[in-house]
């Protein structure tokens, strides 16, 4: 019968293999239909792949051309590799302490050479029969530093000699073949070859992919199609194939993000609520009257912006930024007030205690008593006792408080509010979408929102981060401000200056002021979380000179003659909270004179009486950190003073970043230049590393134009098709994609 072979496919030994399925592979295929059993869980294992779009998505590293050896000098220790080499010369050892046996092979790049060792408890007489010197061949593994060398130890290895007997037994291997080696991130269960193995199987199978990029604007971009692209990714002949691939992808996740945005922002705007206005003699102009300064400019725009996003019967989603002490806590306020007038109430989402209860303070006082008193702002935390707890709680369901401060706590089921016409959020970095969106729960119609942030946020990353919300910002200070005087202490160029920076903070210190000292390290072996640079040298150099940190300078400067009658306390992010709080909480009272710290210093905290701060090792700290971390002293009436210590040389990349900061008090323009400066690397770039992510070669840092094409783009698309009905792709495509471990990896850029 000639149709056996078809219905019984291909024989092994006498043994069936399993019939090849004739159904084309779609995006969503789970990879157990798609590959072997063990293959299948192999993925879910190594990379927790379940689809065949989860496969497809693991695009290739880096290409190796079979005929062109490239240098294996730039390696790190740990990470996982894969090189191709050719074989220099084998030996075996007998080990000395136990039995058994070390083969070590000599690979070299045509410049360099490296070392493979295999550890063996027999006889490795068979691998000295594969690994043979002059055979070129793929070397895949984790690198380690051995006596100073970088060596692979026990790697992966796949001669191309090997492949040429597969071929033999098979000889479609050879067609299938390209000049170009795809190199996939690896483990050391699923070398790269593997997993280029697989992949061309499953590419194989795979029909059209629909595509999410509709066909004009593909033109218009000179975009291959999705499925061209997904082919040329993994399987290119040249160069030109997997850049042209690479530019599709691009754009496609541009696209894809930037619509997902777009209809998130749209859907939200859908809901119907009750729009708020201020009610004339109200509130708000009561306040308006009474308030002792003029509002900026910014400060206007802003107010304008929130009162009429308010003033429609679809919720408000925006956000306000501006720097720390750039009036933001008014412009909330005023809308508060709006919302107060219209019989509703607010809440006000505050990161942590000590800064819900600075919020509580700031806004009592600027709205003066008479007004305090009739709208009642009433703290709402969880560390409450629980008789002024039960008041809190029954101001807030009665509707008596029109204004509600609190932290997490504020989130619980417990907490009803009578009319939840308005919530602000301040510090959007701590919160995540489904907080806010819990919170939204509260209001019988969802409220408006505001989200506060004092970190400037360049363009590219609120376009890309923030797009489903509307962005107000405040770019200028109040006037009348003292300012900051940031200078860099170079001890490379003049070590003697170590003493005089601690003379300085005396002299600070002796005018009744206070001072923070911030180290990147909580001890000599402890680095704190979050510090950006502090985890990895920035030099040579700074490996030898161990790192400022809390433990030591804090047990120095206690011992500091100049510095013998002040109060100096550590803070670290190993402290419990309650510990933070409660240092936090004296040395705002005055009770502490110099905070030594880590990062942990709350953006935000309030001490107007902090005029000095001294960042040591200040080249371990990313240019909008050591802005943030400024911003910290000078909010009074006092100036502020920042020593920006550093060991860097002069000249160096580092030196230069620390001489920008201590040139500019302009938050918008460091965050700009931060994000220049990570170009090559990190603005995303652990999330890129990370699996179940979609953003793989967009880069936030210079991908700026073609994200604002592909939200103009996303705009016109939304906005004529919310449900994005006309394009079931894209609308599948958003729907894998766009998960918020992403959103919050963005946030973290
Ligand atoms: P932010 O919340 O942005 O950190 P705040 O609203 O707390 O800033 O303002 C910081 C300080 O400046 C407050 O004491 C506030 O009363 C004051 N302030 C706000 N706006 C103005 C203004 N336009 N002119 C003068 N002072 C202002
Ligand atoms: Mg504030």
């Amino acid at each position: 019968m000639t149709g056996s072979s078809a219905t019984h496919g291909p024989e092994f030994d006498g043994v069936a293999l399993p019939v090849p399925q004739r159904e084309p592979l779609t995006l969503d295929t789970p990879l157990k239909k798609a590959l072997s059993a063990p293959q299948a869980t192999a993925l879910l294992k190594a990379f927790a792949m379940h689809t065949v779009n989860d496969l497809l998505s693991h695009y290739p590293r880096d290409y190796a051309d079979r005929e062109v050896l490239r240098p294996l000098n730039q390696v790190t220790p740990g990470a996982n590799i894969t090189v191709i080499a050719d074989i220099v010369s084998v030996h075996e050892k007998r080990m000395s302490s136990r039995p058994g046996t070390i083969v070590e092979v000599v690979i070299s790049d045509g410049g360099g050479e490296f070392t493979l060792t295999f550890f063996g408890k027999n006889s490795q007489e068979w691998r000295l029969k594969q690994l043979r010197p002059g055979l070129r061949g793929s070397f895949s593994g984790k690198v380690r530093v051995y006596r100073g060398e970088s060596q692979l130890t026990n790697p992966s290895y796949k001669t191309f000699e090997s492949e040429e007997e597969e071929e033999r037994d098979d000889p479609a291997v050879r067609l299938r073949r390209k000049p170009l080696i795809p190199i996939y991130a690896a483990t050391a269960a699923e070398p790269s070859w593997n997993l280029q193995m697989m992949i061309d199987q499953v590419l194989r199978r795979i029909g059209t992919l629909p595509d999410p990029v509709p066909d004009d604007l593909r033109a218009e971009h000179g975009l291959l199609s999705h499925t061209q692209a997904i082919r040329w990714i993994h399987s290119p002949d040249d160069e030109k194939q997997w850049m042209a691939a690479q530019n599709t992808l691009r754009f496609t996740e541009a696209w894809v993000l930037q619509c997902a945005l777009m209809q998130r922002h749209s859907l939200a705007r859908e809901r119907r609520t009750r729009p708020r206005v201020p009610t004339p003699g109200g509130y708000l102009e009561r306040f308006d009257a009474a308030l002792p300064f003029v509002l900026t400019v910014d400060q206007e725009i802003c107010a304008v912006e929130i009162a009429t996003d308010m003033s429609q019967s679809g919720p408000m989603n925006r956000l306000l930024q501006g720097e720390v002490g750039s009036g933001k806590t008014v412009v909330a306020l005023r809308a508060m007030l709006a919302v107060a007038d219209s019989g509703g109430q607010t809440a006000l989402l505050a990161p942590t205690e000590v800064l819900a209860g600075q919020h509580l303070r700031s806004i009592t006082t600027l709205l003066g008593p008479d007004l305090a008193a009739e709208l009642m702002p009433t703290l709402l935390t969880g560390k409450l006792p629980v008789a002024q707890k039960r008041k809190a709680l029954l101001r807030t369901v009665s509707g008596q408080s029109r204004i509600v401060i609190g932290t997490h706590a504020l989130l619980s089921d417990t907490v009803t509010f009578f009319d939840l016409g308005l919530i602000v959020i301040d510090e959007q970095h701590r919160f995540g979408v489904e907080q806010r969106e819990s919170l939204r729960l509260k209001g019988a119609e969802p409220p408006h929102v505001l989200v506060m942030t004092a970190t400037p946020i360049p363009r590219t990353i609120a376009m890309t981060v923030f797009g489903d919300l509307d962005v107000s910002t405040i770019r200028m200070l109040p006037a009348g401000r003292q300012g900051i005087t940031s200078i860099v202490v170079p001890l490379s160029d003049h070590p003697s200056w170590f003493q005089r920076i601690w003379t300085k903070l005396a002299e600070e210190l002796a005018l009744g002021r206070q001072g923070f000292v911030v180290c990147p390290a909580i001890s000599p072996a402890e680095i704190e979380e979050g510090s950006e640079a502090a985890t990895e040298p920035v030099s040579e150099d700074d490996k030898k000179i161990p790192l400022a940190n809390v433990e030591t300078v804090h047990e120095k400067l206690r011992g500091f003659a100049p510095l013998a009658e002040y109060r100096i306390e550590a803070l670290h992010g190993r402290m419990t909270s309650d510990e933070k709080d409660r240092i936090m909480r004296a040395f705002a009272d005055g009770e502490i004179d110099v905070l030594v710290a880590t990062t942990v210093i709350e953006v935000g905290v309030d001490v107007p009486n902090a005029s000095a701060m001294v960042v040591l090792d200040a080249e371990r700290f990313g240019v909008s950190q050591l802005h943030q971390l400024r911003g910290r002293v000078g909010r009074g009436g006092v100036p502020g003073l920042c020593l920006l210590v550093t060991n860097s040389r002069t000249g160096s990349p580092a030196r230069q970043r620390i001489g920008d900061v201590a040139a500019t008090l302009d938050g918008f323009r460091l965050a700009e230049l931060d994000l220049a400066l990570r170009r090559e690397g990190n603005v995303l770039g652990d999330m890129q590393s990370g699996e179940g992510t979609s953003l793989r070669f967009l880069r936030v840092a210079v991908d700026g134009d073609l994200i604002a094409e592909a939200r103009q783009a996303a705009y016109h698309l939304v906005s004529g098709d919310p449900g994005i009905r006309t394009n079931p792709a894209l609308r599948d495509a958003i729907a894998r994609r766009l998960n918020e471990s992403e959103r919050t990896w963005l946030v973290k850029g």
